[in-house]
């Protein structure tokens, strides 16, 4: 039973049938709510129509007045032809221009009234004497619509083809009017009161149609305070759902890891280094939770290179000192071999046993390990683990939330730690782990150099050449990144296999080498190896290497047809060298033509290596709703709020979403509220399912 008569199908409004309702849906729009807040992209003030008389040559303006005369003028010997009308408005008349588009005779009629918006010009070859060419224009037939479409700020939709601003705005009006105070509104009283927020149906009818033309600036940037109220429901229902995620998994009873330590103070002699402050400090968080009752869920957030790796194990080593088994899951195939590679060689000495899943591992038994490692496979429906205790997601930007829950069903409420290498800003941090605890290493190992970088277009390859020479010639290595594994004629991209071609036959005293995806896992593996053991200088290499790949004596990375990676992508190849003591370089290698926005990207990369003030600026170029759709899978669209725009407002509707949970976990209190919750989730994390 729909609570509200806003819940009701569009279909219910007069004037909209089963075909209206296929337009509208696309814009999705199914509900009558859906409707309301759709709210419209900007607004057009037609409160003070200047007259026809007052229009200013060479400034925009607005005016209204009746079609007098309209016809279809052809410039004889040319193949061109002007239709122009003359509009009148009691006082003055400006003619209306229309270049080559015949076909704009079919939506005007002599004696029509007109709204046209455009810049005024002189008309120099006949009378009247002002013009306007190719106006937006409006078409107000009688009385009631001028109401709807003139005399006031009006509303501009973003629309389908099928249905016009006009029609649309109509049907808003009505809507608007009839439905608006009907609004229930699912945020509490006190909180409403608290910010002095405008009261729901106030804001869904100023928005749509505002009473005064007073603050239409501000409607156009899309910061009226009836904006802000529609961005805090939606962060406010955003944060809800991650305080009552993050309230159930501290109620839930968790594992109390009881005996830790000894394994993880052997590793930690095993290691050729200290570890660095941040490090000792986000353990101690991690073990703080592990001893405790509850079932921990953590984010490890730390720049490419600042040693999450070894965190993570040491953490997996307490799980296993207490009896149970730790599984690591990374996102590739190349990146869970790396790792089992590395913790395999210092696990053997402890006496534990690593097992390693990827996507081509067969048989399935993880009974006798301590430490399972793969890649999704590990969530896989035939894997079993018998006594799960620690699950480890590495890179977890690359998965989604639903995968993250896989991989805790594994075991009965194990403790979940997460780790990016992606620092994200704040906001972000906010909205996308707002259901974790987070711990921060904010700091390199020390000794690490920036990463010198440059950018080049890729005629100047003698420069890029001699330093590999350089390099290569005191014993180091170097990356070379192409986008494709071969080349394709739509793409006219460089490739890995050409790469490698022209490299063997520019520099045939260095080993070469060659990886990427379609290679079979004992293939990737030899290359691998064979490059860790120095007996490659230089491996030319897709993208697979992007994340994790961990070789220090790698000193170069050329990143070709740079000018098409993403900032994050570029940033996280380029975290594959500095990863020691040596200075390290990276050459950018683009081609033309450059876009405006590539050549920001790579002027970036060459200005920074602080990877919290590229993901900044990424966020930046992409906008938030690109940024966030890469980085996380299952998250619920936000329609209205911009977390950048409005982070002032994600703060404090996080506070209250948060405070809230701590009064009513399940918003027992709150049933309406729960309800939006449901719908607001809906399909993404099937956990706030009532009844
Ligand atoms: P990321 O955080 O990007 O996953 P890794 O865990 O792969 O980084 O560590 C990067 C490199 O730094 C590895 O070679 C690792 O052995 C080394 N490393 C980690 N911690 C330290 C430290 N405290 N001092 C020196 N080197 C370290
Ligand atoms: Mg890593």
């Amino acid at each position: 039973m729909p609570n509200s008569s806003t819940d009701l199908p569009i279909q219910y409004i007069k004037g909209v049938g089963p075909q209206r309702a296929r337009l509208l849906q696309a814009l999705g729009i199914t509900t009558i709510k859906d409707a309301l807040l759709y709210l419209p992209c900007r607004y057009e003030d037609r409160s003070n129509l200047t007259p026809i008389s007052a229009l200013n040559i060479g400034a925009p303006g607005t005016a209204s007045g009746a079609i007098v005369a309209a016809n279809i003028v052809r410039q004889r010997g040319r193949k061109f032809s002007i239709f122009e009308i003359v509009l009148h408005d009691g006082k003055g008349y400006l003619k209306v221009k229309w270049f080559n588009q015949p076909y704009m005779q079919r939506n005007f009629t002599v004696g029509q009234t007109v709204v046209v918006s455009g810049v005024v010009r002189k008309n120099v070859y006949d009378m009247p004497p002002i013009e306007m060419d190719s106006p937006e224009y409006e078409i107000v037939s009688d009385v009631e619509d001028s109401l709807v479409h003139t005399q006031r700020v009006v509303p501009v939709y973003r629309l389908t083809e099928g249905i016009s601003t006009k029609q649309f705005r109509k049907l808003m009006f009505s809507i608007v009017q009839e439905h608006a105070p009907t609004m229930q509104d699912p945020v509490p009283p006190e909180v409403i009161s608290r910010h002095a927020l405008p009261a729901l149906h106030e804001c869904v009818r100023e928005l749509h149609f505002p009473g005064n033309a007073e603050h239409i600036d501000e409607l156009n940037s899309g910061r009226s305070r009836f904006h802000a109220r529609l961005a805090f429901d939606e962060l406010f229902l955003f944060e809800l759902g991650l305080a009552v995620l993050k309230k159930r998994a501290c109620r839930e009873k968790g594992i109390s890891f009881r005996s830790v330590g000894k394994l993880r103070n052997a590793l930690l002699e095993l290691l050729p280094f200290g570890l660095t402050a941040a490090q000792k400090q986000v353990m101690d968080e991690i073990t703080g939770d592990m001893k405790a009752p509850y079932a921990m869920n953590r984010l490890i957030q730390g720049d490419v290179g600042c040693g999450k790796t070894v965190v993570a194990l040491a953490a997996m080593l307490d799980a296993v000192e207490s009896g149970y088994q730790a599984a690591l899951m990374a996102p590739t195939e190349i990146l869970a071999e790396q790792h089992y590679i590395t913790i395999h060689r210092l696990i053997e000495q402890l006496g534990l046993k690593v097992l390693l899943l990827t996507g081509g591992s067969k048989k399935i038994n993880t009974e006798h390990a301590d430490i399972i490692i793969g890649t999704h496979a590990l969530i896989q429906e035939a894997v079993k683990f018998s006594k799960l205790g620690l699950a480890v997601i590495d890179e977890q930007h690359k998965f989604g939330v639903m995968q993250r829950a896989s991989l805790r069903k594994k075991g009965v409420n194990p403790d979940v730690l997460v780790m990016t290498a992606t620092p994200i800003p704040r906001s972000l941090a906010l909205t996308l782990y707002g259901d974790l605890d987070c711990s921060v290493i904010n700091e390199l190992p020390p000794n690490r150099k920036p990463v010198e970088t440059k950018w080049l277009p890729s005629s100047r390859s003698a420069e890029i050449f001699a330093v590999l020479r350089k390099e290569i010639g005191k014993g180091k290595q170097a990356y070379v990144v192409y986008p494709a594994i071969e080349e394709s004629e739509k793409m006219n991209l460089k490739s890995a296999l050409q790469g490698k071609t022209a490299f063997e036959q520019k520099f045939p005293d260095y080993r070469i080498g060659l990886l990427h995806g379609r290679l079979r896992t004992e293939e990737r593996e030899e290359v691998m190896e064979l490059f860790k053991k120095k007996e490659i200088d230089i491996l030319v290499s897709t993208t697979v290497i992007e994340v994790g790949v961990d070789v220090p004596n790698a000193t170069v990375m050329l990143i070709v047809h740079a000018e098409r990676f993403g900032l994050s992508q570029l940033h996280q190849l380029r975290g594959r060298v500095g990863r020691g003591s040596d200075s390290a370089f990276c050459i950018l290698i683009a081609y033309h033509p450059i876009s405006n926005d590539a050549r920001r990207r790579l002027d970036i990369m060459v200005q920074t290596n602080d990877g919290l003030r590229i993901a900044e600026e990424d966020l930046d170029l992409r906008g938030p709703g690109e940024f966030l759709g890469t980085r996380q899978a299952g998250v619920p669209d936000l329609r209205n709020a911009d977390i950048v725009r409005d982070a002032a407002i994600l703060d404090a509707a996080r506070q209250e979403a948060f405070g809230l949970v701590e009064t009513a976990p399940e918003l027992e209190e709150f049933p309406f509220l729960k309800e939006h919750l449901d719908v607001f989730w809906k399909g993404r994390v099937d956990l706030f399912k009532t009844g």
